[in-house]
């Protein structure tokens, strides 16, 4: 037995619990028990813990931009273009020091894995996914990474892009991205994107419209993908904006649809907020992807920073939970019995976007990864937006956090 974390609340009406840990996994999770406290035994004082947070969908690669130049005009095409004007310029060791410290921010707000979307075109070449591969190694002990290679230009829009995406998959790429919206057939992406996952055996992360139009169908046909190519559970999908434009029939039935093929289903809220509902003609509305019909559906839906701090989304600490207020607030589930559900979302249902399910959570024999925020109150999480006090990744603890008042007399 390595270390003991004592009196743990791991939910909202049970008994608080020991969690024993060794060898970087739990070894034992029970209830609590009376003993007075031992030597080298921290105790939780009925604090929540939960399981590691998971940032399903990040960008480090492009983390902080916005200090060199903001998207003032707030649009898609702006966002793109800024940041393949900034791209030109970039070095392997740039990305890597933005990318560690936007890590840092992770971690300190209790982010134990995530999965990295990482540039790979004839402008970048294999520098993100050079940087990324040292990362992943560098950062093992401290936040676990999942690499997507992605290809933002486009993939025939930038000839070259889809013999570097497959050497990328070679070095080590866990995931094919794509973004269909950005390219010159849609489709003939897609083609691509799912020959190359098939090839290698892997997992699919895309971008998925990210526009307000309710005629864009595009996820009906990564639907017939997904099942033609037997990847059920195995793709993800981010934005899906043009969803919550369509009306509310249509939409569950497309939800249904996505349940079907086990297609993950990823809002990115910052970012949704920021570039989209822009249009020059009303009805505006803020664009998400219909949160409670894609759960009513029975969807797995995981929430994601997307960026941090650049021309595609301007704010971002790094921190899940204040996505998971901002869901709360725009998606509205904000209520006692509909916020409970957001926790979930940067955590189990992340787990299952990483496929890591069997090693992830607090139970005997999973990986002792665990995030101890400063309330007593489980139900009240993402409304109290308490400080992560410890983080702990394979049984121990990397970031302590304090936050102090100090009244005047
Ligand atoms: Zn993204």
């Amino acid at each position: 037995m390595e270390a003991v974390f004592r009196n743990a609340r791991l939910t909202a009406g049970g008994p608080l619990a020991d969690l024993a840990v060794g060898g970087g996994k739990f070894m034992g999770v029970t209830t609590a028990s009376a003993a007075p406290l031992r030597a080298g035994e921290v105790d939780l004082e009925g604090r929540v813990a939960l399981p590691g947070f998971i940032e399903s969908h990040i960008h480090l690669d492009k983390a902080f931009l916005e200090e060199r130049r903001s998207n003032l005009s707030g649009t898609l095409p702006d966002a793109i273009a800024i940041t393949l004007e900034l791209k030109r310029a970039v070095t392997k060791e740039d990305i890597r020091g933005r990318s560690e410290r936007a890590l840092g921010l992770l971690l300190r707000h209790g982010t134990t894995r995530a999965r990295v979307q990482v540039e790979v075109d004839p402008i970048v070449r294999l520098r993100g996914m050079e940087a990324a591969l040292e990362l992943k190694e560098a950062w093992r002990g401290r936040v676990g990474l999942q690499l997507v290679v992605f290809p933002q230009e486009g993939i025939e829009r930038q000839p070259g892009t889809g013999d570097l995406m497959r050497e990328a998959m070679r070095m080590g790429g866990d995931a094919v991205g794509g973004v269909p919206y950005n390219d010159l057939d849609p489709e003939r992406h897609l083609d691509i994107v799912f020959r190359l996952a098939t090839e290698f055996g892997k997992d699919i992360d895309l971008h998925l419209d990210f526009s307000d139009d309710p005629g864009d169908r595009r996820i009906e046909s990564v639907v017939r993908r997904t099942r033609a190519a037997g990847l059920q559970g195995r793709v993800a999908v981010g934005h899906l904006t043009s969803l919550g434009a369509m009306d509310e029939g249509t939409a569950a039935r497309i939800a249904d649809l996505i349940a079907g093929a086990g297609v993950h289903v990823l809002p990115l809220p910052a970012t949704d907020l920021f570039l989209c509902g822009r249009g020059p003609v009303p009805p505006r509305h803020r664009s998400l992807t219909p949160v409670k019909a894609l759960l009513r559906a029975g969807v797995n839906v995981s929430i994601a920073s997307n960026n941090i701090r650049n021309a595609f989304t301007p704010s971002g600490r790094g921190d899940l939970l204040e996505i998971g207020l901002l869901l709360a607030c725009v998606a509205h589930m904000s209520g006692a019995s509909e916020r409970v559900l957001i926790p979930p979302m940067f955590t189990e249902n992340a787990a299952r976007v990483l496929g890591v399910e069997d090693r992830y959570g607090i139970a005997p024999g999973k990986d002792a990864d665990f995030v101890v925020l400063d309330t007593l109150s489980y139900n009240d999480i993402v409304i109290d937006q308490p400080e992560k006090r410890w983080v702990v990744k394979g049984g121990r603890v990397v970031v302590e956090n304090l936050r102090e008042t100090r009244w005047a007399e």
